[in-house]
């Protein structure tokens, strides 16, 4: 890996942060005079800690991670656009990603004025890291990785994976939006291995908390404090840090919700595969599955009509005639796959 200096756009890297109250003084007092708040109202009229020290001390425990190797966001977007804000200068650096893969890289990249570019997976949606390495160049910043990657499911092998992390001399980003999902495969335990590595986990798909937009980067402190001056002062609001504290006490609860969509997502795939509409199931690790099917746009408006709404990705690279179905409750994925039944 270059020096970190040397990839962190020069504005950035010598950037003064904005001061808050709160970051000015830290201890406990009786009379708090500081931030211009309302005084009268008792709850919610105190700005929340913009470091939500509280909340990281849980999720430290729960990933076994250093709470400063933690940045939360208002969800997986803010790590992500705060990537392409610390590291790439417009209309001069690059990223590369995967083809396909989740959209919002691309869109980050071009609001951000930053190259975009796209490197095909292998036919079966495996990862090839020569193909990778080969399309960066000295102003390569960041490379984009998936896995379990959207649209298409799969998780990539994690060789692979650490080869271009090894390999790479800039920045490595994993999303592992849908890593509760697969049985292996997180690069969670390698993170002190590479300082280059940025992981970037949800609440938003096995916590069954996407309404209250909490994304989490894990990443070296040197990383992490990069994220923490660029951020909005007070980017988590106080009502996300407590509900996402409640939560997190009942891991439990999660562990089951993850075990009934995993029955659920091998329901779909075996009714799915007994269906004559049905081309294709191409392997999963999230909690969605990727099929391929005779006629994709009429199949999706045939459902449409029923109320039953998946995503069409047939205008997706490599993705042609493919649905992409979430795995529902029971009773919805019992609707589907007879809806799918009465179809063929
Ligand atoms: C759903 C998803 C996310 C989550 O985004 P949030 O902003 O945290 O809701 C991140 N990455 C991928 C690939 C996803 O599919």
């Amino acid at each position: 890996m270059k020096d970190l200096q040397q990839l962190v756009r020069p504005n950035i890297w010598s950037l003064k942060p904005y001061s808050s109250a709160r970051d000015e003084f830290k201890g406990e007092a009786s009379v708090y005079l500081d931030a211009n708040e309302n005084p009268l109202r008792d709850n919610y009229n105190r700005y929340p800690d913009p470091l939500q020290w509280t909340l990281k001390a849980k999720i430290a425990e729960v990933k076994g991670v250093a709470a400063e190797s933690i940045f939360l966001g208002n969800g997986s977007d803010e790590p992500i656009d705060l990537v392409f804000r610390i590291f790439c200068e417009p209309a001069v650096d690059n990223v590369v990603a995967m083809n396909p893969t989740y959209g919002m890289y691309q869109v980050c990249a071009d609001i951000n004025h930053v190259e975009y570019r796209k490197v095909a997976l292998n036919k079966d949606f495996s990862l090839n890291a020569d193909r990778i390495l080969r399309a960066t160049d000295a102003n390569t910043k960041i490379i984009f990785l998936c896995s379990p990657n959207n649209p298409t499911g799969n998780l990539l092998d994690k060789k692979e994976v650490e080869k271009i992390i090894t390999s790479f001399d800039g920045i490595v980003v994993v999303d592992e939006a849908y890593i509760d999902f697969a049985s292996e495969g997180t690069l969670m335990a390698e993170l002190d291995n590479y300082p280059n590595l940025i992981i970037l986990q949800t609440f938003s798909k096995a916590w069954g908390l996407a309404a209250v937009r909490l994304g989490m980067a894990f990443a070296s402190p040197e990383i992490i404090g990069l994220f923490n001056k660029v951020k909005y002062p007070y980017n988590v609001n106080a009502l996300t840090q407590e509900f996402v504290s409640k939560a997190l006490d009942n891991t439990a609860q999660t562990k089951a919700w993850i075990d009934t969509i995993l029955k659920g997502r091998s329901y779909l795939v075996g009714e799915l595969s007994k269906n004559k509409l049905v081309e294709k199931i191409y392997p999963t690790d999230a909690n969605f599955v990727l099929v391929k099917v005779a006629d994709a746009v009429g199949i999706y408006n045939k459902l449409a009509e029923k109320g039953i709404i998946v995503r069409n990705r047939n205008s997706v690279a490599m993705c042609g005639g493919c649905l992409r179905i979430t795995v529902g409750t029971e009773e919805e994925n019992r609707s589907l796959i007879t809806a799918l039944q009465h179809l063929q």
